[in-house]
């Protein structure tokens, strides 16, 4: 089905651990993404369901699939843990596409690895939804992430705090390669196969620098522009990721691990979902730090390698960083700018957005539907009374219409280029929330659709307003917890 061309397991033997999938007593597929696996060169018509349950269970081993269990570090909530590591997750290898591209292919629930220390290596049913459900979302709406490619339940039954079906996500990522993989041999002080690790990483994923002089500051620079640019993403769409742990944290620039994370319904600058994020570490606006505090951290690591590991090397990490907060801000001014129909720069465009983002918060507004609303007032004949007329919305709106108007453009244009930026749909935490529960009651159905209506997140269709609007006060999910 798939041509593998694994490199990662020519790499030395830290790197990973060979390990067999536990595989499945009655596999089962939920949902899979034949799309995707078209992109990938497979040609999904010839499979049956059957087998792609025992594939993507691990029950069946592929042709050219090796797989192994990887090895990496991390700081949790700012705390470093020398190791961590595929603890319910196999890598079964990589797959060229056929445009040259290269993509892991990833089982997550397939059973206990040598990393999985107290764990018993599996994935209970709702969490393999949810990332299923977010990861594609999150394709849809247009931002760097892992993807989704299988979902199968098992048979078996996981135990949490109570007992859930059992199930495996097949997941397809640029590469798992995390800040935590450097940490991992910094930690140990391993010059050599943290060298091997930086130019590894180069040659996949930037190998345009491979030849340049100062390549491993070169890698922190590019690891770095893809950070800012997926973060300051996530901040224009209302994401919080809930754990970006730096071994949550690829050097692709991907959203990986969708534990606790979710979009924000009414908006709040310090918002935060996981139950365990108790000083709100991971908040929605500290996500902007904690990326920089991230990137230090894979500085730290490239230190020895760069300008020879001299004492400018410290510096010369700084100026980047210094670079990177510069870049945060300017990216997120322009992807607020766009939300608002902004296409230009204007020195005050941060008073008007920080007034926006004002009045949301203290109005408790939705922050996705508001965006939509805001150009709807653009029609020709707006629906009264979209928001509320308080005098700060009321000096919003003025210089919000002046600023506007100020480009030259009609407000058909304006409009239009808002509704491409501003989503209508995104995977609301309290329909992911009904979603799971009815998967639990044996009912996909709910499952199925809602995949349908994240596909296209911009155009609003008929007979989907449910998941247009954002939950009734009892529908509210005020944390999502870690229990995967
Ligand atoms: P996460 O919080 O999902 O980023 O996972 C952090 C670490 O815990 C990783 O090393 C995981 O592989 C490991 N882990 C999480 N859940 C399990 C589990 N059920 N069994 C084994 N290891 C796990
Ligand atoms: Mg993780």
């Amino acid at each position: 089905m798939f041509k593998f061309d694994n490199t990662y397991t020519r790499l030395p033997e830290k790197f990973f651990a060979r390990v067999a999938p536990a595989g499945a007593s009655n596999p089962e597929l939920i949902k899979w993404n034949p799309d995707l696996a078209r992109v990938l060169g497979a040609h999904p018509e010839s499979i049956s369901q059957k087998e792609l349950a025992e594939i993507f269970s691990g029950q069946r081993l592929l042709p050219g699939s090796e797989p192994i269990a990887l090895a990496y570090a991390g700081h949790q909530f700012g705390h470093f843990v020398p190791q961590l590591g595929d603890g319910r997750a196999l890598l079964l290898g990589e797959v060229l596409d056929p445009a040259g591209k290269r993509h892991d292919i990833q089982l997550k629930g397939s059973g206990r690895t040598p990393f999985s220390r107290g764990g018993d290596g599996k994935a209970p049913l709702g969490p393999v939804i949810r990332e299923y459900l977010v990861s594609e979302g999150m394709y849809h709406l247009g931002l760097p992430t892992t993807r989704a490619l299988a979902a199968v339940s098992t048979g078996e039954l996981v135990h949490r705090d109570r007992i859930f079906p059992g199930a495996v996500l097949a997941r397809v990522a640029s590469s798992h390669i995390r800040v935590g993989t450097f940490e991992y041999f910094a930690a140990r002080n391993d010059h050599e196969n943290l060298k091997i690790l930086a130019e590894y990483s180069i040659k996949r994923h930037f190998p345009e620098i491979e030849k340049e002089p100062e390549s491993m500051l070169q890698l922190f620079q590019r690891v770095g522009q893809a950070q800012v640019e997926l973060v300051t993403g996530w901040m224009a769409k209302g994401f919080i990721h809930g754990v970006m742990n730096t071994d949550n944290m690829s050097i692709a620039g991907e959203t990986i691990d969708y534990g606790p994370c979710a979009f924000m319904d009414h908006f709040q600058w310090h918002k935060v979902f996981s139950s365990i994020d108790q000083s709100g570490r991971y908040s929605y606006a500290n996500q902007a730090r904690i990326t920089l505090w991230n990137l230090s951290r894979l500085g730290d690591c490239l230190l020895p390698f760069i300008d020879d590991g001299s004492r400018n090397a410290a510096l010369m990490l700084n100026r980047e960083l210094d670079y990177f907060e510069t870049r945060f801000d300017e990216k997120l001014m322009q992807k607020m700018r766009r939300k608002l129909g902004i296409l230009d720069e204007h020195p005050e465009d941060r008073q008007l957005i920080r007034n926006w983002l004002q009045h949301l918060e203290t109005e408790k507004l939705d922050y996705t539907l508001s965006f939509r609303l805001l150009a709807d007032m653009l029609k020709e004949e707006p629906a009264p009374d979209l928001f509320k007329e308080t005098p700060a919305f009321h000096d919003f709106y003025q210089s919000w219409q002046r600023r506007i108007q100020s480009q030259g453009l009609e407000k058909k244009q304006i409009r239009e280029h808002m509704d491409r930026v501003n989503p209508v749909y995104i995977p609301r935490n309290h329909k992911i929330e009904q979603t799971v529960n009815a998967g639990l009651e044996g009912d996909l159905s709910l499952f199925h659709e809602m995949n349908e209506v994240l596909a296209r997140p911009y155009e609003e269709r008929e007979g989907y307003s449910s998941y247009k609007l954002p939950p009734e006060p009892e529908e509210t999910v005020r944390a999502t917890f870690c229990g995967t």
